[in-house]
């Protein structure tokens, strides 16, 4: 039976992950500072500890471990990440992370890590007309991402490919593009865009306003989990190391991905722009390599995970009441 560690299994993609390897046959040890919300985990075993530890990260290696997915990060949306208030521990919490696992990893013999890095590594320059951004792979450089964690997010990336350069560890990286789905952040201050638009027109009467942070016309576009997990096994499973883009390439503005929001709701919704932190003026995920590399890329449309999101963010709020 494979053996693997899923780091952040207490969190959105994290938990999925743990679900999906399970279904697989995987034997799973997760761990996180913290339970999932929303669901118990299904982890063989499940390891409350902080990775910032390295005698944390030590014991969890008591056994031979195939693969490691390290995903534990502090992170969160726009209103985190853009903040600014955030930056020293975003900065300094996931570093030691991405340190003491790899460092782990390597020294255990593990035989594959996978590491999620994140589009915001990208250069702002590319990404300042909306219609138009850029974020092929080859475009990482001259680097100048617009944000503390994606500096991280590069600086780890680079640790990584170097435990493959110089200690032959076998690397798998990707950069997802907004991931959102059931059982991610959907309030407290950490939710992203999608899951926080869900919930305020899920908090809306007929008719209605809602905040929406900036003019609405910066562009994005946004995985469902169940496409993002397969293409993490899809990439663990291939011979490429990455790093490799792992998002949708159907880009909406936000306006437009509120009125997908409210025609799913089945209600009338205006828009209050107001003055928020907002990240890059435009950003979409290229396919190019992931296709030419896996022979596959993400291809669901945007609306039928959107509604799956909705439903199950209403139940939320409704249930909690
Ligand atoms: P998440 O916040 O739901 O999960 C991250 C988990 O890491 C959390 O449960 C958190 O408690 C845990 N964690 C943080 N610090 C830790 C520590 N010191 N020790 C142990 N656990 C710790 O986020 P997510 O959306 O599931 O993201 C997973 C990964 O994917 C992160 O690395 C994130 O940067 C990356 N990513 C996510 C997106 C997205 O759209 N969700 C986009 C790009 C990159």
């Amino acid at each position: 039976m494979k053996t693997a560690i899923v780091c952040g299994a207490g969190g959105f993609i994290g938990g999925h992950l743990v679900k999906r390897l399970k279904q697989e046959g995987y034997w799973v040890r997760g761990v996180d500072l913290k339970n999932n919300e929303y669901s118990s985990s299904i982890a063989d075993e499940f390891i409350l500890g902080d990775l910032r530890d390295p005698v944390v990260c030590l014991n969890l290696f008591d056994r031979k471990i195939n693969e490691v997915y390290q995903l534990a990060a502090d992170m969160g949306g726009a209103g985190y990440i853009f903040s600014g208030n955030h930056d020293a521990d975003v900065m300094h919490n996931s570093a030691l992370c991405n340190i003491n696992m790899i460092k782990c990893s390597q020294n255990f013999g593990v035989d594959k890590i996978f590491y999620s890095s994140s589009a915001c590594m990208y250069p702002e320059y590319n990404q300042l007309d909306p219609d138009n951004p850029k974020c092929s792979e080859d475009s990482a450089y001259p680097a100048a991402p617009d944000s503390e964690y994606g500096w991280e997010k590069l600086f780890s990336e680079r640790l990584y490919m170097s435990y493959q350069r110089n200690y032959n560890l076998q690397v798998r990286i990707a950069r997802f593009h907004n991931i959102f789905g059931p059982e991610g952040t959907w309030d407290g201050g950490k939710e992203k865009a999608p899951a926080a638009l869900c919930r305020k027109i899920a908090k809306a009467k007929d008719g209605e306003a809602i905040e929406i942070w900036g003019d609405g016309n910066q562009t994005r576009s946004f995985l469902y989990i169940d496409e993002c997990i397969e293409g993490i096994r899809k990439l663990m499973n291939s011979e490429f190391s990455g790093p490799v883009n792992l998002g949708s390439e159907e880009m909406v503005s936000i306006n437009q991905f509120v009125d997908m929001i409210a025609k799913i709701a089945n209600k009338r919704i205006l828009k209050n722009h107001i003055e928020g932190p907002l990240g890059v003026r435009g950003r979409n995920s290229d396919n190019a390599l992931i296709f030419e590399k896996l022979k596959w890329k993400p291809s669901q449309s945007l609306e039928i995970g959107l509604a799956n999101t909705y439903f199950w963010i209403q139940d939320q709020i409704f249930s909690n009441k």
